[in-house]
């Protein structure tokens, strides 16, 4: 296992990291918490959870994993988030995470999923900070972190404000186009860099063709190549893997056991080699699923990555009708309130999808990186 030094926090961190909202099975306690254990034994120090993976069950499901840790004398650090931001809130929340959890403190505690530097703003009025700040006074939190799905510049923008010590962001090998401007931040301020979504919510072992110009001869799968690929980037300081169970965590430690690590030269090429780009592709993340017209957003947004990846316009309503039951009419009743552009994580131009999901007269015009 390669660790790397977590910003300026003196921690050194295992570049593979577990991230703790795929688990299989989530009611099988044993054989999640033995997933863990099989990342702890391959050299994984980093675990990360949030207190709505699973409703409170990832949660949970750590506070028994770690707790088998310590029992074993294995060092770990522990991530959780907190999408509250006033104080009152914020403290109930870290009381009920640290039950669950069975520890005295989280060493690295987010600001969750700030979606808008507005949103920022308006959690900062309402005092997360301070509560954030106290919270660490008394121990009870190590180092105040941020996750966000902005992209690069407003996330870069965020961090230079300097009131954080790590961050957690999406960045795989077909969004890091539109993240990479984050790690000038990263670098500016020392930061640790946190990768969620390595594997672009599932879109690259999906689409293995798409994403074979990552491919080198040592890679055995796309799955592997693309984790390389984050590995090479010397900014980042762990990748999250969302571990469904024992099997894929052996694979991604023989990822990381038989990587060789590219020289820049070569890691530019890679990037250069993208063959377009993937700025365009919805993760699923669902983040904009609260449409007050009753749209299941994401499921149209996935039929139109169908056509992204597909190149024809006729798999956008072959995907509604055989994998979500749903047809395009559905898309219809969209009265453009903009609510889920605002929340879109990837900046998609969901309305314009939606009308033109909704009216198949009107062409579809765009390919590939129709991000906003
Ligand atoms: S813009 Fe349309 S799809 Fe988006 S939240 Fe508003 S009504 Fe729903
Ligand atoms: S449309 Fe955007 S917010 Fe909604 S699921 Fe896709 S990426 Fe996430």
């Amino acid at each position: 296992m390669i660790y790397r030094k977590y910003g300026n926090t003196g921690k050194h961190v295992s570049l593979l990291g577990f991230g703790g909202m795929r688990f299989a099975e989530i009611e099988d306690r044993e054989a999640c918490v033995r997933t863990m254990l099989t990342a702890a034994e391959g050299g994984v120090n980093y675990f990360d959870t949030a207190p709505a993976y699973f409703g409170t069950k990832s949660e949970e499901t750590f506070g028994e994993g770690l707790a088998e840790l310590r029992r074993r004398g294995v060092p770990y650090y522990l991530s959780t988030k907190t999408f509250k931001s006033r104080p009152a809130d914020v403290r109930r929340e870290i009381e009920a995470q640290l039950k669950r959890l069975k520890v005295d403190s989280i060493d690295f505690y987010h600001v969750w999923c700030v979606t808008s530097l507005d949103q920022w703003l308006g959690r900062k009025e309402d005092g997360v900070l301070q509560e954030f700040l106290k919270l660490k006074e008394e121990g009870l939190i190590r180092h105040i972190c941020v996750s966000s799905h902005l992209i690069g510049d407003q996330i870069k923008e965020l961090l230079m404000e300097g009131v954080f010590e790590g961050v957690l962001f999406g960045y795989s090998a077909y969004n890091f186009k539109a993240r990479e401007k984050a790690f000038d931040a990263v670098r500016a301020k020392g930061l640790g860099a946190v990768i969620m979504n390595p594997l672009g919510g599932g879109i690259i072992p999906q689409h293995p063709e798409l994403f074979s110009f990552l491919k080198r001869a040592d890679d055995e799968t796309v799955v592997q190549a693309a984790l390389r690929f984050l590995w090479d980037h010397e900014d980042i300081t762990t990748t999250l893997v969302g571990f469904s169970n024992e099997k894929e965590v052996k694979e991604a430690l023989l990822a990381m056991e038989g990587w060789k690590k590219r020289t820049a030269d070569e890691f530019a090429a890679v990037k250069a080699g993208a063959s377009a780009s993937f700025e365009g592709l919805c993760t699923g993340c669902g983040y904009c699923d609260d449409c007050p017209q009753g749209i299941p957003i994401p499921k149209y947004m996935d039929a139109w990555n169908q056509m992204l990846l597909g190149g024809k316009p006729e798999a956008i309503g072959d995907r509604l009708k055989w994998h979500w039951n749903l047809n395009p009419e559905g898309a219809s009743p969209c009265v453009e309130c903009g609510q889920c552009e605002q929340a879109c994580t990837q900046h998609l131009d969901i309305v314009r999808r939606l009308r033109e999901i909704a009216n198949p007269v009107v062409p579809v015009s765009e390919g590939m990186g129709t991000a906003k």
